[in-house]
Parts: C-alpha cells; sequence; structure tokens
C-alpha cells in the first residue's frame, strides 16, 4: 500500500440512497466545508471540518479544494477505448457503422505498440474527464487487454475490461472461435482479475456477432473465478434487434439469447437496452442485471430513447448505470452525458434532477456494477476516487454559478454547461493522479512507497 495520508477541505457532496426510490433531497449527503481524511487510499473520516479538524494529526497533508466542490469519482459502465480514433464519424446507424468505422478501427490494434499508445491516451482522458472507474470494451486482441490493465495498474485505477469475443459476421482478421476465444479469455482472468483493483469482464461483443457455441463458452468462462464480469450489448437499434429476431427464431427475445447462455446475472451489463420489453426488465430486475444507459451515443447515432424511469421504477427496479458509448458516444465526460440524458428523460415526459442525475454518474453505477460497498460514495470505508469540479471552470460557468440558490441548482448547471474543463483534480485512491492547473505535467502516476 501507499501508506499515504492526506485530507481535503471543501464542499462535498455525494448520495448516501437512491434518489429514484425516495425523494430526491433526502438522499443527497452534502457539508458545506467538509474535511475528508484518507488513509492507505480509502476514506478513514469524513464530518464538518469544524468538528473533525482538532482532532486531525499535524504531519497530515491538508489539501484546500474549498472553491471546489468535491464529489466521487465518475463511473463509465460503457465504453470502447479502441474507439477513440473514429469518435465523432460521420453519418451512419449501427450496423453500417461497426462495418465503415468500428471494425478497420479494431484491425488497427493487431499492432501491440498501437495498443499501448491509445490505452494511454484514453486512461489520461478518462481521468481528464473525472472518470474514475470504466467498463470497457477492448479488442479481440489479447494483447488490447494487456495494454489498457498495464495502464491502468499504473494509475492504480479501479477499472473493468475484457477481450472482445466475435467468431462470425465481422471481418476475419477480428474473428477468434468459440475455443480460442475461451482459452485466451481464460489466460487474461489469470493474468488480471482481482491482480490490485482490475477486474476481468467476459466481452462478447453482442449477439450478432457470436454464434451459440461462443456464447455458451461465454457462460462457461463466467464459471472460471469469483465475481468475474459481464459485458454486451443489448436491443440498441431496431435493425439490430430485427437482425437478431433473424438468427435466434428460437429464443422469446434478444435478452432471452444472453439468458440461455447463462449471461444474465448480478455482474452482467447490458449496453444500450434502447427496445426492450416489459418482460425483458423483469427478468433483468429478477436476475440483477444491468443496465448502460448511454445518451450520447443513442443520440448521435439513432439509435432511440432509453426510458430510464421505467427501467427503474420501484415495482421492479432494474439497475442502471451511465455510459459514455465511446466512440458512439461523443464525449467522455459524464457531465456530458448527463447533459444529454436529460434531454432524453425529457423527450420521454420525465424531469432528471441534479440528485438523480449524479447518483447515476456515482453511487448509481456503483450499485449496477455491484462494486457499491467500496466506490460511488463519499464516506468511511470506500475507495478513495474523489473528483474536484470546479463551478467557475469558464466565464460563463463562473458568471451562472453566482445566481445558484442552492446545491441542487449547481449541480444541475454543472450537468448542463460543465465537461473535462470543470475538472479541477482527479484523486485515484488518495492520489492526485490529475490535476488540471499544475505547471509541466498534468497527470502523474501515484508513487509507491
Ligand atoms: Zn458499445
Amino acid at each position: 500500500m501507499t501508506g499515504t495520508r492526506l485530507a481535503l477541505r471543501g464542499p462535498a457532496l455525494s448520495l448516501k440512497a437512491d434518489p429514484f426510490a425516495a425523494p430526491s433531497r433526502d438522499c443527497l449527503d452534502h457539508i458545506e466545508d467538509a474535511l475528508i481524511v484518507i488513509e492507505d487510499g480509502v476514506i478513514a473520516a469524513i464530518g464538518p471540518y469544524a468538528e473533525l479538524a482538532p482532532g486531525l494529526s499535524p504531519d497530515i497533508s491538508l489539501i484546500d479544494h474549498r472553491t471546489g466542490l468535491i464529489v466521487p469519482g465518475f463511473i463509465d459502465a460503457h465504453v470502447h477505448y479502441p474507439q477513440l480514433q473514429m469518435i465523432g464519424a460521420f453519418g451512419e446507424q449501427l450496423l453500417e457503422w461497426l462495418d465503415t468505422y468500428t471494425f478497420p478501427a479494431e484491425m488497427s490494434f493487431a499492432d501491440a505498440a498501437h495498443a499501448e499508445r491509445v490505452a494511454g491516451l484514453f486512461l489520461r482522458e478518462l481521468l481528464r474527464a473525472g472518470t474514475t472507474t470504466a467498463m470497457v470494451y477492448c479488442t479481440v486482441h489479447p494483447h488490447s487487454v494487456d495494454a489498457f490493465f498495464a495502464e491502468s495498474e499504473r494509475f492504480n485505477t479501479r477499472m473493468i475490461a475484457g477481450k472482445v469475443l466475435m467468431d462470425r459476421n465481422a471481418p476475419a482478421p477480428l474473428l477468434d472461435t468459440a475455443q480460442r476465444g475461451f482459452d485466451e479469455s481464460a489466460a487474461l482472468i489469470a493474468r488480471w482479475h482481482r491482480r490490485g483493483r482490475q477486474l476481468y469482464c467476459v466481452t462478447p461483443r453482442f449477439a450478432p456477432t457470436s454464434t451459440d457455441a461462443q456464447l455458451d463458452a461465454a457462460g462457461a468462462l463466467l464459471r472460471e473465478a469469483n465475481g468475474l464480469f459481464l459485458q454486451t450489448h443489448l436491443c440498441e437499434n431496431p435493425g439490430e434487434v430485427e437482425w437478431v429476431r433473424e438468427l435466434f427464431p428460437e429464443r422469446a427475445s434478444y435478452l432471452d439469447v444472453y439468458a440461455h447462455a447463462g449471461l444474465v446475472g448480478p455482474r452482467s451489463m447490458f449496453g444500450h437496452a434502447v427496445h426492450l420489453h416489459e418482460g425483458d426488465f423483469c427478468t433483468c430486475h429478477q436476475a440483477g442485471a444491468g443496465l448502460a444507459h448511454c445518451p450520447t451515443s443513442n443520440l448521435f447515432l439513432g439509435s432511440g430513447l432509453f426510458r430510464l424511469f421505467e427501467a427503474v421504477d420501484p415495482r421492479r427496479p432494474v439497475k442502471v448505470g451511465l455510459g459514455t458509448d465511446v466512440g458512439g458516444g461523443t464525449s467522455l465526460s459524464q457531465l456530458q452525458s448527463l447533459n444529454e440524458a436529460y434531454k432524453v428523460a425529457a423527450l420521454t415526459g420525465h424531469k432528471l434532477d441534479a440528485a438523480q442525475g449524479l447518483y447515476l454518474a456515482t453511487l448509481g453505477g456503483a450499485r449496477a456494477l455491484c462494486l457499491d460497498d467500496r466506490l460511488g460514495r463519499l464516506a468511511p470505508g470506500y475507495e478513495a476516487d474523489i473528483v474536484v469540479l470546479d463551478p467557475k471552470a469558464t466565464p460563463l460557468l463562473a458568471f451562472r454559478s453566482d445566481y445558484c440558490r442552492s446545491i441542487e441548482e449547481l449541480v444541475f448547471v454543472l450537468m448542463t454547461l460543465g465537461d473535462d474543463r470543470a475538472i479541477r483534480t482527479t484523486y485515484v485512491a488518495g492520489a492526485p493522479v490529475y490535476d488540471r492547473d499544475r505547471t509541466g505535467e498534468r497527470f502523474r502516476y501515484p508513487t509507491h512507497a
């Protein structure tokens, strides 16, 4: 362990309960002038500065964030690191977009040096956006996973990632087989799962690019080790849903294809779920499976409007995280995801308030990933993945935030106007790995004692 001890002072805000199930006001944990004491990468104490400061050891370094807003690090429940080079690609919907842009981009990861270069940039862009945990698709190449986890290990970030499994309906250089995909994934699980803060995710891209044999192999992989995750895509686009119906005529629904292979469980995360039926919501609720709401992607690719408030219906709530889905998504900033999530909710007849938004990007995401015992809150015992927001990051934000009458209004304005510029400092397990205002190199690997 690092053995570091430090304390942060400033306004602190996190969620202590689910604002989709209780009044938002009751779910916020807001301390106007907080002291957060961090020991060995974990929050040891948090409370009002006036109460905790007298007991603070004089040798602890105290960092003043009183002009910022301290929140938990953001969690991105769905993102593709190899697609950074084709973010913002013009003019296609999902299936044509995969053929035209995605598959060629992923083929360039046959070069291990390219994978290392992009992994380094991607991790830095996440941290610059205030995201400290993400569930990440790599490519079919095992070294794309090694490159990602190696860089994540250097930053000591808690990341969840896996090798994409595809054994049909993609260009030959991107195909494995059911057996090879199983063997390569098993080796990566042995190498990376639960090594430091890294967690492995079994990753069939989506039903159309895997045979029944490969989906069954993915189910077998999930039984290889404790605490493994599963990620894939589900009901993103009408053309895709129709294709799955043609490929798997014997299954009751798209989700049923995955359920039949044993892929629907509490650590399963299904990306998009835009075109989901009530029966499938019930299946996810019963299994404890999570859905990744990816608003910038769904709007950019014209996929449709995710029915968030239907998903989280308290009568049979489904766990929902927030995903950027870069490169289908247009920003790695979860503030920008929330900006678009608000509009998607508005177009489906609902209002996503500030507490609900912050919940999706922090504690709600952690719950969807079954990591809410350690991530997503500012509370004793939680891993000290922490972001300091700057409410005066731009001239407009500075002007607008002066007129905010409540913490909820300030957070909502940050959701609407904020992006990576509003991230002042990102702490990973208590170490300041990104500092916007640091002169020279703004990223820094934590130093281990
Ligand atoms: Zn995706």
